[in-house]
């Protein structure tokens, strides 16, 4: 069993992150209010250098390593945001760093990560398989094996996002946080716990890839679920433990949307707040919109988790607008 993070450990991680990464803004917009009927904060995480919030994690994991560990160097399996993480602390603290990802991966992705200076090696039809690929690659070449969702350092650094939000704005009645293996809602609380306990932690999650949510609903059990959404932060098909066992810590609900309705609030996000976000950093605006009357009167913090998004999801978000 791994040692979930302690509060500590995200205090911790705020310090040596203030050397790599600025804070990032949090704005409301009143075209946004208006829309959603509440006054809505957004965190800008897509204006990270990677345009995700798992940089912080990735630097804290990095920072956290002994010199001959990483001399040796990480691997990670991943399609999106925890590659272009990895790649990103790696090279800051000149570590080696091969992400391996399933065969044809999306080349704008395959090419943020080679452009950061890692390795690629496409293998496997899936990320199951590709996840298989990197296990052996690790062991071949004594290099660290890095999870998306069972690291705590990952998590600990993502909680300095939510200490950051508490910081800016410490009477929050909710923040609504995007989850596919749950890293960002494991860290929201364990920073909400700490220093903001009066603020509800809302999780929400595409309805075609439930892993985690079913978990939660079922009081943490591990377990798998379809996993058929479009939206490439929130695919996984199975729940984990280190986040869970967080989320049962303060979680106050957890909320599933629809891909299309994820996609709509793209465009609202676009069209209200002037910033492009990709699905998953939708989502928690998707879900506010989809519980107008629960947030009415409320001053509600949604996570813009990356804008990371393609060329084709771009084009076709606005015919699904209400
Ligand atoms: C990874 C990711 C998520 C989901 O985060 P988890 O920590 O896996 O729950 C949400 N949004 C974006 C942009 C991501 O990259």
């Amino acid at each position: 069993m791994l040692r979930p993070p302690t509060i500590t450990d995200a205090l911790r991680a705020r310090r040596l992150l203030g050397d790599h990464l600025p804070p990032t803004p949090m704005w409301s917009y009143p075209a946004l209010n208006a829309t959603a009927g509440t006054t809505v904060l957004v965190k800008h995480e897509n204006a990270q250098p990677t345009g995700a919030f798992k940089v912080r994690g990735g630097i804290t994991l990095l920072a956290g390593l002994d010199l001959a560990e990483r001399a040796r160097g990480v691997v990670g399996y991943s399609t999106g945001n925890h590659a272009q993480s990895l790649a990103f602390a790696a090279a800051r603290f000149g570590a080696p760093c091969v992400i391996v990802m399933p065969v044809n991966p999306n080349p704008a992705k395959a090419n943020a990560v080679r452009a950061l200076g890692a390795e690629l090696i496409e293998a496997g039809a899936d990320l199951t398989e590709a996840a298989e690929h990197a296990e052996t690659v690790a062991a071949e070449r004594g290099m660290r094996l890095v999870s998306a969702a069972n690291e705590p350092a990952l998590i600990a650094g993502v909680a300095t996002a939510y200490l950051e939000i508490f910081d800016k704005e410490p009477a929050l009645d909710a923040v609504i946080v995007p989850v596919g293996g749950g890293s960002g809602a494991a860290a929201a609380c364990l920073a909400a716990a700490a220093v903001a306990p009066g603020c509800q932690i809302i999780a929400t999650q595409s309805a075609a890839s439930p892993a985690a949510h079913d978990s939660w609903e079922s009081g943490g059990a591990p377990l798998s679920r379809p996993n058929r959404t479009r939206v490439e932060g929130l695919a996984t098909g199975r729940s984990f433990e280190l986040t869970q066992q967080l989320m049962r810590l303060h979680l106050a609900d957890f909320l599933l949307v629809d891909d299309d309705a994820i996609a709509a609030a793209q465009w609202t996000m676009m069209r209200d707040a002037h910033t492009l976000a990709e699905g998953a950093g939708a989502v928690a605006l998707a879900a506010l919109l989809a519980h107008r009357e629960r947030f009415a009167g409320k001053r509600v913090a949604v996570m813009c988790s990356g804008g990371n998004a393609s060329e084709r999801e771009i084009l076709t978000c606005g015919g699904l607008a209400a």
